[in-house]
């Protein structure tokens, strides 16, 4: 039986090394001998070196096949290139910087053979980043929950798949990818094991906030209509308000009482409103982009070539793109 390991890499010239031969060194001790496994790596578009160690590898062993996306797009959607490559009967997704221990490997494979089909490694300790990662993170977890996005809490992308998972996420095309949320939303029998997550082995990481926040989004968006009724839940706690400053202001009328006199009160109200309704027409705006997007329909990666695969392996794209040779124009 065949298992696939599915690894994005962008800009990991320092890690592709390391991480191949862990693998490969846990794969030697695993304790289940029936399986073989092969690596999808899938090159996101890295400006380094990365290309040139993967196709080193690939030489080496053939068991690591390598995918080259054309540029970089990003790791949900390296996941998925790598996904539709992958021919085993089951996924492993994981990083490549050895955050994600090759050595947990067994425990995910033995719950498979029991019979579920999404096993996802829960961090219970981390090791090694900055408290703001580790804040942002477990903001990001708990912020999901109150979106009514139901992920596993403290789970990355590292999990196994079965083929029935994969084929079933392989076939939803959508581009503002949350693989997290999609492979929980395929249902399925799923369990968590849970491990310590060490240190990034070398290089810096790839999710700045900006990317964080971008991920966040997607993710929120891609699963939940919460905030679009947020506005409506607002439009109603704040005109139950206008109401109640209504008798107010009648009130203090009829009684002569001059409280509410000069245009500050205007001012802020008018302000408060103002904003409140451009935060949501940019809510709104985000669903409808993603919307365009989707409409738009364009492939959701680009792939200049495959190393490994018989029959898929493009030719590398100036041969293939350029004619066949005419000869001399007829004349
Ligand atoms: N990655 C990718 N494309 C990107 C960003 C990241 O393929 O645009 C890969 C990266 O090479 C790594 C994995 O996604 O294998 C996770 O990235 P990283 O370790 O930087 O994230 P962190 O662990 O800091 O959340
Ligand atoms: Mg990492």
């Amino acid at each position: 039986m065949l298992i696939s390991v599915v690894v994005p890499f962008y800009d990991e010239e320092d890690v592709a090394r390391p991480f191949y031969e862990t693998l490969a060194t846990s794969w030697a001790t695993m304790q289940d001998r029936s399986l073989d496994w092969e690596l999808v790596c899938v090159n996101d578009g890295s400006g380094d070196r990365t290309l040139d160690i993967l196709l080193e590898l690939h030489r080496r062993d053939p068991r690591v096949k390598v995918v080259d996306l054309s540029r970089n797009f990003n790791q949900q959607i390296a996941i998925k290139a790598g996904l539709d490559h992958a021919e085993g009967e089951a996924v492993i997704v994981m990083d490549a910087d050895l955050q994600d221990p090759p050595e947990i490997l067994d425990s995910l494979i033995a719950k498979w053979r029991e019979g579920f089909e999404v096993v996802y490694a829960v961090r219970r300790a981390r090791y090694g980043e900055s408290w703001f990662k580790l804040l942002t993170s477990r903001l990001f977890y708990r912020f999901m929950r109150v979106m009514h996005v139901e992920i596993p809490l403290d789970t990355g992308e590292f999990r196994l798949l079965d083929r029935k998972v994969v084929r079933e996420l392989c076939r939803m095309g959508e581009r503002h990818r949350f693989m997290r949320g999609l492979s929980s939303w395929v249902g399925f029998r799923q369990i968590g094991i849970e491990f310590d997550r060490p240190e990034r082995f070398a290089g810096k990481t790839k999710y700045p906030l900006k990317s964080m926040l971008r991920m966040t989004l997607d993710a929120v968006t891609g699963f939940s209509y919460q905030p679009l009724y947020l506005s409506t839940y607002l439009g109603f706690a704040l005109a139950l308000l206008a109401l109640l400053g209504i008798g107010a202001v009648i009130v203090l009328r009829l009684t002569g009482i001059n409280a509410l006199a000069g245009q500050a009160t205007t001012l802020v109200s008018v302000l408060l409103l103002g904003s409140v309704q451009l935060i949501f027409l940019g809510i709104i705006g985000a669903y409808l982009g993603r919307i365009y997007d989707e409409v738009k329909g364009r492939p959701l990666y680009i792939i200049n070539r495959t190393w490994g695969w018989k029959l898929r392996d493009a030719a590398p794209p100036t041969a293939s793109a350029r004619a066949p040779d005419a000869g001399p124009p007829a004349e």
